[in-house]
């Protein structure tokens, strides 16, 4: 994972360490040594996540910070404030200014490259949406309240696995208004409860008893239902090594005891909505696919993925030598069905409609909404004689069966008519294949509709 992360700082030495560091793991460093300096770069998005000193003569980093959360341009960027050991009031004071974590000086290796890491994923997540929301269509003001609870940090559900009740006892205080701590002190059937039960976050005390921690962690890394939620241990100061290897495994995050709360509840809040986020832009991705594919009224393809599948199936057919017909659809006098019994009868009329051809056809043909009233329905592998059977056949099921509207209270007669046309030899198109199914069409409406008229050629 690359990035570009800014260090501000005004002690040089200072910066100068940091850079080293963050360097070493190919980060790209930005550096500033006070606040205007690091709000102009933070302006003009030269960077994706900023590691603040607190103490700077001037403006302090509170108040850069502050200025930072308070615009909407600079908002996102996750502000990680590098604070005293001795000070742990600056902590409090730093979430209150909108920090979305912290590091102590001296600054550990280990800890510097997690948080960053952690932040930096966070913030790809949050520029995707943006950009997201920027191009597709202008959210509602519903939608935007909704997206704001889906992705917030500051709720949800944590399974902690820990075996020892003072432990357990003190987080689940510390927790307790805000989110649903569950205990477990099985570490076994910790992993069943995860898999199960739904949580936004998975805790587990490195040190319980009788059970290796590590295979717990990998355990739920690995496991299908489990591999997307975060994992946060809490580890002892000594256990640097098996800290290494959990990360190593893929743990989110981790805490050091003595547990500090705020530092504790800033990295919950920020593992959790890493993972709403997460799942809002996977979500949004496959309803977006879908709907770029298909006409919400009858399910069915629309008409940019037939004009897509239509020129791929062509040019298969075509090489290979194989017939391939296409029916346009059309029912009659449809506006007279909209006039007499109003749109929403129409609507019903048009997803019944949707269903026959569905019955009528095989998998591998592909029928679409082409337009208001009419459709296109692509055969692969069909000649003209066989496609005018599926048509005639398509048409008798209409005028066959009355439609059904009104909460299915009231049965009335619908027809469609329906030109075909196939697949030609050399110089033939997709487009020329739909105009001549369209003359075609055009033909059966004028000899009188409820009927199946096939191209001359
Ligand atoms: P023809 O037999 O010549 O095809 O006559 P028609 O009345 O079916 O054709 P025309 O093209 O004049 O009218 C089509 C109507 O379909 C007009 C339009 O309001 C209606 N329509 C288009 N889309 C929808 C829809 O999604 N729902 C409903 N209920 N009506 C629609
Ligand atoms: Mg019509
Ligand atoms: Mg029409």
């Amino acid at each position: 994972m690359t990035a570009r992360v800014l260090v501000v700082d005004d002690i040089a030495a200072n910066v100068k360490l940091l850079e080293t560091r963050l360097q070493a793991e190919y980060f790209e460093v930005l550096t500033a040594t006070n606040g205007p300096e690091a709000l102009d770069i933070c302006a003009r998005g030269q960077c994706d996540i900023v590691l603040l000193d607190v103490m700077m003569p001037g403006m302090d980093g509170f108040e850069v910070c502050t200025r930072l959360k308070s615009d909407p341009k600079t908002m996102h960027l996750p502000v990680v404030m590098v604070t005293a050991l001795d000070q742990p009031a600056d902590r409090v004071r730093g979430l209150e200014a909108g920090a979305d974590d912290f590091l102590t000086k001296p600054v550990n290796d280990i800890a510097l490259i997690t948080r960053v890491k952690s932040l930096v994923r966070l913030k790809m997540l949050t520029d995707e949406l943006t950009m997201r929301m920027a191009t597709g269509n202008d959210l509602a003001l519903e939608d935007q309240q909704v997206l704001a609870h889906r992705i917030s940090g500051d709720d949800g559900k944590i399974l902690l696995v820990d075996d020892r009740a003072s432990s357990y006892e003190r987080i689940t205080k510390v927790l307790g208004g805000k989110y649903q701590v569950d205990v477990e002190t099985d570490p076994q059937e910790s992993v069943f409860r995860a898999a199960e039960g739904g949580y936004d976050l998975f805790m587990v005390n490195m040190g319980i008893a009788d059970f290796d921690a590590l295979r717990l962690c990998s355990q739920v890394r690995s496991l299908e239902r489990t591999r997307l939620m975060p994992v946060l241990v809490i580890v002892d100061p000594e256990e640097n090594a098996r800290l290494l290897r959990a990360l190593d495994l893929g743990i989110n995050d981790y805490l050091v005891r003595p547990i500090d709360p705020n530092e504790m509840r800033a990295r919950i809040r920020t593992q959790i909505r890493k993972k709403r986020f997460a799942s809002y832009l996977r979500d949004n991705v496959q309803q977006t696919i879908e709907m770029a594919m298909t006409d919400g009224l009858t399910g069915l393809h629309n008409r940019r993925y037939l004009e897509n599948h239509l020129a791929t199936q062509f040019n298969q057919a075509a090489s290979r030598g194989k017939p391939l017909s296409l029916l346009i659809i059309d029912i009659d006098f449809f506006k007279a069905i909209n006039d007499s019994y109003g749109h929403d009868a129409g609507d019903d009329v048009l997803r019944e409609f949707a269903n026959r051809i569905r019955a009528n056809i095989r998998g591998i043909d592909l029928a679409s909404r082409y337009g208001g009233e009419e459709f296109v329905v692509v055969l692969p592998e069909t000649d003209a004689a066989l496609a005018y059977m599926v048509a005639e056949r398509i048409r008798a099921h209409v005028a066959g069966e009355p439609f059904l509207i009104y909460d299915r209270t009231k049965m009335i007669e619908v027809t469609i008519s329906i030109g075909v046309a196939s697949l030609l030899g050399a110089g033939d198109s997709p487009e020329q294949i739909l105009k001549r199914a369209d003359q075609a069409l055009y033909t059966a409406k004028r000899d009188g509709r409820n009927r199946v008229v096939a191209d001359a050629a």
